[in-house]
């Protein structure tokens, strides 16, 4: 689930594993899984984000879910927004300069 957290007057998007409710801080130790369609041609809104391990499991049917890793998903969310990776960097930096983002984010950004 993704939400907006307001907290001393400054709003962060979060993402929370839709399984635990804890926050996701690792895009590559979690995933985007959904249920699969039979016809080919459709538009799944219906999307789960969770941890990988414990989180992915709970689900009974976890195996039949097709999934992506979610830096995967993130990666492909932007290239559809027509978003170049440099303009990415960029607005990092300006979210940054505006205090936005916590000085974790910040270093983060930038490995
Ligand atoms: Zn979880």
């Amino acid at each position: 689930m993704i939400q907006l957290v307001h907290k001393d007057g400054v709003a962060s998007v979060v993402l929370t594993c839709d399984v635990c409710g804890e926050p996701i801080t690792d895009a590559g130790m979690a995933i985007v899984r959904w249920k699969r369609s039979k016809d080919l041609d459709n538009i799944v809104t219906d999307l789960e984000f969770c941890h990988k391990g414990a989180c992915d499991k709970q689900i009974e049917e976890y195996l039949r879910y097709p999934c992506w890793e979610l830096r995967h998903f993130l990666a492909r969310l932007v290239v559809s927004t027509g978003t170049p990776p440099e303009n990415i960097v960029e607005v990092i930096r300006e979210a940054s300069a505006i205090g936005l983002m916590s000085k974790t984010d910040e270093e983060a950004s930038t490995e």
